[in-house]
């Protein structure tokens, strides 16, 4: 299903004369270990693969694959965001080969007479030359946007990135997305406040996504439920991609000027772990921006955006509402 790209994956060893390289993998690839790791096992490269979690490349296992004595990451899943490195790096972005136009097919008569901003994730970047074709063969003007600050390829969002969308909202009617899941579809309407058409080339089905009232009623109970708070903890990421200290430290300040005792804190991955040790208190989390969304039934304490937080403060209202993304410069 996803092309893992062996010759380059050798190529890279062997330009490098790597002797141990460290692997990164996010969970949904980790149950084709042993097709990735064929490649390691012929070039004769010792392969380490790191377990910790891995969801974005905005986390990057470098330095600690350093310290175990490698000599390069292979980073799999996800495109470069551009940070730096302390050992060379490849990346390999896994890309799905099953092609989305029978999913986009069932979906013809919700798209015409309109005109598309067409986006995906990078495992079906490869296809959206081909999307548009088809598109503009059943007589569906289409348009693709360009990157974000994080996202590398024309047409790629990422969950803290909607750039790509953002610069065309002006000249479309709606979103057609490729892709699975409700995480992006729902970013993209909120971005934008255009319709999504979220096409899913794994089940080969599609759905239309157009309001957010749901999402912002459960919101809205989230800031109600930390409202009730006088004690906050800010937390921030270490990993590379995610660490806005800057960002962290100016809610600090802020929740403090508004009367709320407030602590920075600072860990690796954001779980309901890092802070239930800690007094009673709410949480604003400035790492990845999914986590007070995507997560929000795992934690007990109510986890809120840093527009969230000025939303409780009384400094903004929670409509219309701003997605936290994370800018270049940021971390
Ligand atoms: S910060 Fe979150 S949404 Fe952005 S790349 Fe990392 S894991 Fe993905």
């Amino acid at each position: 299903m996803y092309d893992f790209e062996p010759e380059k994956v050798r190529q890279f060893l062997e330009s490098h004369n790597v002797r141990r390289a460290a692997i990164q993998l996010p969970p949904g690839l980790r149950r084709n270990l042993r097709e990735i790791i064929r490649t390691f096992k012929e070039a004769e490269v010792e392969a380490v693969v790191l377990s910790d979690s891995c969801y974005g490349a905005c986390d990057l296992a470098d330095v600690k694959a350093k310290r175990l004595g490698c000599d390069a990451l292979i980073h799999y899943g996800h495109a470069d965001m551009g940070l730096r490195t302390v050992l060379p790096t490849l990346f390999v972005e896994a890309r799905m080969k099953i092609d989305p136009r029978g999913a986009i097919e069932l979906a013809l008569p919700e798209l015409e007479g309109k005109r598309w901003g067409v986006a995906t994730t990078v495992q079906h970047i490869e296809h959206l030359p081909r999307i548009m074709k088809f598109l503009a063969d059943n007589g569906i003007e289409s348009v693709i946007g360009n990157p974000g600050p994080r996202a590398r390829y024309p047409g790629q969002v990422l969950g803290c990135d909607w750039g790509c969308v953002r610069s065309i909202a002006g000249e479309i009617d709606g979103i057609l997305y490729v892709g699975t899941g409700r995480f992006h579809p729902l970013g993209m309407v909120l971005a934008t406040g255009k319709e999504v058409v979220a096409a899913n080339p794994i089940s080969g089905s599609y759905e239309r996504v157009r309001g957010f009232e749901d999402f912002i009623k459960k919101r809205a109970a989230v800031v109600g439920r930390a409202s009730s708070y006088e004690d906050f903890y800010v937390v921030s990421s270490v990993k590379p991609g995610q660490r806005r200290l800057g960002l962290a430290r100016k809610v600090v300040r802020e929740l403090r000027q508004n009367g709320l005792n407030a602590e920075l804190l600072v860990a690796d991955e954001i779980t309901p772990e890092t802070v239930e040790d800690f007094p009673e208190g709410g949480v604003v989390s400035v790492a990845c921006p999914r986590i007070p969304i995507d997560d929000v039934e795992r934690f007990k304490r109510p986890v809120l955006t840093p527009f969230e937080a000025r939303v409780m403060m009384g400094k903004a209202e929670l409509e219309p509402y701003e997605l936290d993304e994370i800018e270049e410069g940021d971390a």
